[in-house]
């Protein structure tokens, strides 16, 4: 291992995984990127090699690196397997989840979308706190769901969002929020937010937008937005619906940031339908490791990654089916990394 090569894990994942991961590992190569990878199995793999989707030996590597590259898993329906997600942000409070929304491919519905979305990846809603109770003569006749902000939590991730504004050169942080309606469930999240703000005062700008307005203007005037933070079930929406305005999921990446690793990821599964093909789209793979390189400092080649991207798919049209082109996902890895040497 080189004296100044990064440890990281790579799981290839299921599916596309292993074509994609392919892909980006051979261009991470010709960019020289610093990452020594330590290879783990996950999901089917991980149940073929040890018994469950994801294996001890994998989350030891991921204690030792702190990095991970994981791709698509397929997860096991019906076999009673915890979620391999929510294991992981358990395990290395992966609290902060970042997406980031750029346009690549002109012609999509819009253009010049350059935007991120902070999403808080451990409470709200989605703390699971739910269960029936009884209406009239039905047990079962109502739907009980709970969930818990945290002003602790709610200050964390916007200062994360904060700091990934400053250490990216965005000039803009939108706190989303219901607070006028949901006064304190979603209000400490407002406060928090306006109190971490203005340690950041004339050097970042902050604004407010209610949920609702936030997903009519993502629509009708994108270019609104540079870095939304917000709790996460709004994020969870927004983050979707952002990637569906440059050109969907193949072209979304995502990373999972937390106090003691960070997992960087396509947003896509692992696309059974057209896996063996070699007709898939490594791009959100791709970008992803862009975001771990930013991530351990080597801004340079993010930026590199970037432009080559960029240069490839935008400017020369070479592009998966996905993405409306004829190219292989061979021939689109051969032409990126043409670009980067
Ligand atoms: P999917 O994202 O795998 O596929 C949806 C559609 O998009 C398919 O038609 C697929 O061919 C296409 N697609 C996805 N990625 C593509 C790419 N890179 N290039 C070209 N086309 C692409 O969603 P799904 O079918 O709902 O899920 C399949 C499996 O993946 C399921 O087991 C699911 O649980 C899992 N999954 C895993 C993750 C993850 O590991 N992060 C995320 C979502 C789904």
């Amino acid at each position: 291992m080189a004296d100044n090569a990064i440890p990281a894990t790579l799981i290839e994942g299921d599916g596309i995984g292993p074509e994609i991961t392919a892909a980006v590992v051979e261009l991470l190569d010709v960019l020289g990127a610093p990452f020594a990878w330590d290879r783990q199995s996950g999901g089917l793999a991980g149940i073929e090699a040890h018994g469950v989707p994801l294996p001890e030996p994998t989350l030891e590597s991921i204690r030792r690196t702190g990095l991970a590259l994981k791709g698509p898993l397929t997860t096991p329906v019906g076999q009673g397997f915890k979620s391999v997600n929510v294991t992981m942000r358990q395990e290395f409070g992966l609290y902060a989840n970042l997406r980031p929304t750029k346009t690549v491919v002109s012609g999509c519905r819009f253009d010049n979308i350059d935007l991120v979305v902070v999403r808080e990846n451990i409470e709200g809603l989605y703390a699971a706190m739910e269960h029936y109770l009884p209406d009239g003569d039905d047990p079962k006749g109502l739907a009980y769901g709970a969930g818990f902000n945290s002003r602790r939590e709610c200050a964390r991730i916007v200062r994360f969002a904060f700091e990934y504004a400053l250490a990216n050169g965005r000039k803009k942080v939108t706190l989303v929020h219901k607070a006028n309606i949901l006064k304190i469930f979603s209000g400490i999240f407002l406060e928090e937010g306006r109190r971490v703000a203005a340690e950041y005062a004339g050097r970042i700008a902050v604004e407010e937008r209610i949920v609702d307005a936030c997903a009519m203007q993502l629509v009708t005037d994108p270019w609104k937005y540079d870095v939304i933070v917000t709790t996460n079930l709004f994020g969870d929406i927004l983050s979707d619906l952002t990637a569906g305005l440059v050109g969907g999921l193949g072209m979304a990446p995502g990373a999972n940031i937390g106090t003691k690793a960070a997992v960087f990821e396509a947003v896509h599964g692992s696309a059974p339908d057209i896996a063996g093909q070699g007709i898939a789209n490594p791009l959100a793979l791709l970008m992803a490791s862009s975001l771990m390189l930013a991530h351990v400092g080597r801004f340079d080649l993010s930026h590199r990654l970037d432009d080559a991207i960029e240069k490839v798919v935008h400017r020369d049209s070479v592009r998966t089916r996905d993405l409306g082109g004829q190219a292989t996902t061979k021939e689109l890895t051969q032409a990126l990394a043409q670009a980067l040497r």
